[in-house]
Parts: C-alpha cells; structure tokens; sequence
C-alpha cells in the first residue's frame, strides 16, 4: 500500500463537473482579474470568518506583508512572533523593513510561548504575530489581553487555520487583522496560489485594497507605493466552491486526527500532538505532527531517530513529512542577523523531531491503519 502525504486526486474527483463548470464559466466570461467571483468570495470568506471585512490577495505571504503594510509597521520596528513555522512568516516582516523578534515555543502545542513575550517588549515593538501552526489555536483571549496592556497589534497568521477557532470565534477575527493563504495544501485550497486578510476595521481593509492594488484609492492616482496582489477570478471561482465544504472537511481532518491517536496511543519512543479541549477551541489539522524522541535511540549509525523513522516508513509505502527542519531564525538568509546565534531550545529540539503523518480529507481508514502498524513495527524492533 502507498500512502502519500497528501492528496488532491480524490477530492477533485468529487467536486468533479461542478469545479469543471465553475472554472468554465469563468474561462468564457472574459472577466479574469476582480469581478463578481471575488466580490462574492470576499463576502463569504467574512460570513466565514465572522468579520465585516474580507480582502483577497495573491497569496498568504502577500496577505502578511498588506497587513503589516496596512498597519503602518516598518522600518525601525519590531514585530514578535515565533521561529516555529513557515519562513514566510518572518520573511513578511523583514519584507516590510521591521525586525522579527523571536520567542521559544510551548513544548506541548508547538505555539508561541505566552509566557515568554512580555519579556522581549521594548519600546520599539509595534506587534505580535501568533500563528496557529498546523491548524492548532493560540489562546487568543489571553494574547489579546498582552497586546492590550502595551498597546500592541495583533497580526494572526491563520495560512494553516481556516475552520479553526478558539473560544467559540474563527482565528482571523481575534486580532486587527488575520491573514490567510490559500496554496493548495492548506485547508481551503485554490489551484494556484491565493490569499486573504480578515478584519473587523473599515479603514484597514481599505488600506490593504489600496495597497493591494497599486496604493491606488482610484483610477491612476497612486497615494502610496503598494503592490500588484489581486486574486484571480478562476482561483475566486473555486474558492467559492470549496468554501461550501470547507466545514465538512474540518471536521473530517478532526476524526481522522482522533483515530490516529487512538491507533497510535502508548506507543513508546514517540509523542502524539496534543488535542484541543473541544470547549477551549476547535483544532482544524491541517497536519497532525508527531514527536520521535531523540533519545533511546532505536536508529543504526549516525542517523537520528526522527529521519530513521521517515524512511524506514517510506520503505513501507508511508510518506511524511518534515514541517520545519531548520528554524526560521537559524535559515542561511538570516545568517548576519544577530538573532541568528540565539538559543530556543524547544524550537530546536522540535525541529529535530517533528514528523508529519499523512493527512487530506479523504484519507481511508485502510491507510491510517497502515500507517499506524507501520509505525508500531518500526518502533518495536
Ligand atoms: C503557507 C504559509 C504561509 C504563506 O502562504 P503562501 O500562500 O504560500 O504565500 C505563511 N505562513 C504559514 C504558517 C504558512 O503555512
């Protein structure tokens, strides 16, 4: 049996002639770029979200570097955020001229750790950016009332969260603003790449439309130096479409998170994620990530745990994945900044141990059962 990461082939086969004559419609329309696919995606993306606002961009980096735009952060600022996670998240920040100041991460969710950001504040923090790694909620009443107290802005990073919520609200509608990806892995994806930033102020989604679309309030008067980040109307088209799925899936991704941790539960020399308690939050996994502990080494030679584990898998068929080898702050494109050499252990230490199990939608039974035995015969001998 083969079981990949992930797959696209069986949910396509789904939607089937209905994302065919979606795409159609917009093929023959002629109206390619804006129009009424990406004012209607707009409009049900912040019903979704449970905000007044939604704006779409070309991708989730580009709905970071707008937001941070939008909200007046530059050069000579600081904007706190977490070495776990995809490079564009820090990337954005360096993008708009800012310093990304990085804490450690909680061991036990993979988040950016609470307890550590009151002590990097300085008067040159402008933000906190969170982001809800895997699809995984950071405790956004508690961040709020940090960001509060200094008068900070909250920038949430939510390309892996869409359907995740805490406290009973969306993530994106927690902070000033929430900014969303759209790449086909993620839980709601376009054929392409495609973004989107979520807010409940009127005049920061008017500046980020501006931005978006050459800092242009209207037609050849350019009031700012902004970009050209516009959404597609075939990849709006269907958006539109799985929009209408998009719980459905979630909630999939959720039973298929639970029956991993039943066939993987007391299995010794790995560490299962840790589930949301479903009154605190809902977790929307987009990527259920294990821990292979590096000690008791089970590896031959010099190969650790973790990457012994990941091919030894592939030799039974199963595909994984690392998500995030290298820390963000220890990339060779952050090689001459100071923060560089900074220690974060438990990012460091997850870093050398996460591994990423598969997991779409539809993923059968059959499959996870394979992966889980394969798992178990590894680790047992
Ligand atoms: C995917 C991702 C992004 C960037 O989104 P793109 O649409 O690929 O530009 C940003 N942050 C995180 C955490 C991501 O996973």
């Amino acid at each position: 049996m083969q079981v990949p990461p992930f797959s696209l082939s069986r949910q396509l086969s789904d939607l089937g002639q209905e994302l065919d004559a979606a795409v159609l419609k917009v093929l023959h329309s002629g109206q390619f770029v804006g129009g009424l696919e990406v004012t209607t995606f707009e409009e049900s993306f912040a019903e979704f979200i449970r905000v007044p606002f939604a704006v779409s961009c070309n991708s989730g980096t580009d709905a970071l570097i707008l937001a941070l735009r939008a909200l007046e952060i530059g050069v000579g600022d600081e904007v706190i955020t977490t070495s776990f996670s995809f490079f564009a998240t820090a990337e954005a920040i360096s993008a708009v001229g800012a310093l990304p100041v990085f804490v450690d991460v909680n061991p036990d969710n993979y988040l950016i750790e609470l307890d550590d950001i009151e002590a990097v504040i300085t008067s040159a923090t402008k933000a906190i950016l969170p982001v809800h790694l895997f699809g995984c909620p950071v405790d956004m009443k508690r961040l709020r009332q940090i960001a509060e107290k200094h008068h900070l802005k909250i920038i949430e990073d939510c390309a892996q969260a869409a359907g995740t919520e805490w406290d009973g609200e969306p993530v994106g509608s927690w902070g000033d603003v929430g900014c969303f990806s759209f790449f086909p892995t993620k839980n709601l994806g376009a054929a392409g790449d495609a973004g989107a930033i979520t807010t409940k102020d009127k005049l920061i989604a008017q500046r980020i439309r501006e931005l978006a679309v050459h800092g242009m309030p209207r037609r050849y008067l350019h009031s700012h130096l902004g970009y050209n980040s516009r959404l597609d109307a075939i990849q709006a088209a269907i958006l539109n479409l799985k929009l209408s799925r998009l719980n459905g899936w979630v909630e999939q991704r959720g039973i298929i998170a639970s029956r991993y941790t039943e066939l993987l539960e007391g299995v010794k020399g790995i560490r299962l994620p840790a589930s949301i308690n479903s009154k605190a939050g809902r977790h929307s996994w987009n990527q259920f990530v294990i821990q292979v502990h590096s000690n008791n080494q089970f590896s031959s030679s010099n190969q650790d745990n973790r990457d012994c584990l990941k091919s030894r898998l592939e030799d039974r068929g199963v595909y994984t994945i690392i998500y995030y080898p290298i820390p963000i702050h220890r990339q060779p494109a952050y090689m001459n900044m100071t923060f560089s050499k900074m220690k974060l252990p438990f990012t460091d230490k997850l870093c050398s141990e996460v591994l990423s199990l598969p997991i779409f939608p539809e993923i059968s039974e059959k499959e996870q059962v394979h992966v889980a035995d394969s798992i178990k015969e590894i680790l047992s001998n």
